[in-house]
């Protein structure tokens, strides 16, 4: 098997204090007495890929909720990183926080062992929509949380979420204000999407929840980009903002479609298999399961898909086309004649040969991305 050397590390952390109705990525109770164990599956399954990493350019710590854990936790495996692959000089160290789970010390021991991004899970500064969300903290917790992560960190992401349950257009524009008067770096700003499969998707399936409704959801979109816009950071990813330079360097290499290599249970990793063919897998979401093969001297590989051809191109449309940078079309092997009518409608733009979604294209990128990929 061709394999070639990947220094971007995606580590999963699947435990939270309690789940949130509306989120359907893989994540289990926070047991304190798993601390230890799943810290020590990780190491043990970093070395049992250990031919396919080399130094660390980008590590990026997710969850679930990562400040669950200790820090001295997490700086045992950054200095088991460190010592048995290295990280480079200046590599991006991003750890997702979440205001329930963080405090001074926590903080302040996380920088010190090398983390120096942290991307916080604010989702609003208001209660009531905190409430219907089910959050663990108020907006008062919030802004205690930010403040402490700017003592020790230049470099922070704010994550919100819009289009939730009774907000309205001047309230998300009051949380996005909120945000951006800590100076954040770097913005995220997601559309609450009902997952069929979580308890808020099952009770807007049964009519019992009301969304803003889509004009209200554009104008939201619409007046948030603004405001950051005003406020220097610049639109690099459809739900993405940052000061020019501060671009989540690990999320990029995904929209790209780099590869990277995803450790701990759940996670998904992109490698390569042949020359020319990569390949996609995902580690079992099971945590008994992962534990197991861990422990048994087994990758806990659940899927493995081989990408071909036609689903690169997919790739490369339905990835580069959620980014400012666009895609070319001829590495995407699209004709030029598809394009126009979006150009005519002010959805997409053509530029240096790319083409590339304007703010109103990115509002229904999921159409535009769903015919051009039809066409392959
Ligand atoms: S804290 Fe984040 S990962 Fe955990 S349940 Fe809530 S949304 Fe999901």
């Amino acid at each position: 098997m061709y394999q070639q050397m990947i220094g971007n590390l995606y580590i999963h952390i699947p435990f939270c204090l309690r789940k949130c109705p509306y989120c359907d990525f893989f994540s289990i109770p926070y047991d304190k007495e798993m601390e230890g164990r799943y810290c020590s599956a990780l190491m043990h399954e970093l070395t049992l890929r250990k031919d396919a990493i080399c130094p660390l350019n980008t590590i990026y710590i997710g969850g679930g909720t990562p400040t669950v854990f200790e820090a001295g936790t997490i700086a045992r495996l950054i200095e088991f990183i460190n010592s048995n692959f290295g990280i480079e000089n200046g590599a991006e160290i991003t750890l997702e926080a979440n205001p329930s789970s963080v405090s001074d010390e926590k903080l302040r021991l996380l920088r010190d062992c090398g983390v120096n991004r942290i991307s916080i899970g604010i989702q609003s500064f208001d209660d009531m929509e905190l409430k219907a969300l089910g959050r663990l903290h108020n907006s008062t917790e919030a802004a205690a949380a930010i403040d402490i992560i700017r003592k020790y960190f230049g470099n922070f992401s704010i994550d919100l979420i819009y289009g939730v349950e009774g907000q309205g257009v001047e309230g998300w524009l009051r949380s996005v204000r909120t945000a951006l008067s800590f100076s954040p770096l770097h913005i995220s700003a997601y559309e609450l999407t009902p997952e069929p499969a979580t308890p808020f998707g099952r009770r807007v399936v049964e009519g019992d929840v009301s969304l803003p409704v889509e004009d209200d959801i554009a104008a939201m979109y619409d007046g948030a980009a603004l405001a950051f816009a005003r406020a220097g950071l610049c639109h690099y990813e459809i739900s993405n903002f940052a000061v020019d330079g501060f671009q989540c360097r690990h999320n990029q290499n995904y929209w790209r479609r780099g590869l990277y290599i995803g450790i701990g249970a759940g996670a998904h990793s992109h490698l390569t298999c042949t020359y020319n063919n990569t390949v996609r897998s995902s580690n079992s979401a099971d945590i008994a399961k992962y534990l197991n093969a861990i422990e048994n001297n087994t990758l806990p590989t659940d899927e493995t898909t081989v990408i071909d051809e036609r689903q690169r191109l997919k790739e490369t449309i339905f990835l580069g086309l959620r980014t400012a940078q666009g895609i070319s079309a001829a590495e995407a092997d699209v004709d030029c004649s598809e394009l126009q009518p979006f150009i005519e409608h002010g959805l997409a733009d053509l530029d240096g040969g790319r083409f590339k979604l304007t703010r109103k294209g990115f509002l229904v990128s999921n159409q535009i991305i769903g015919r051009l990929i039809a066409k392959i």
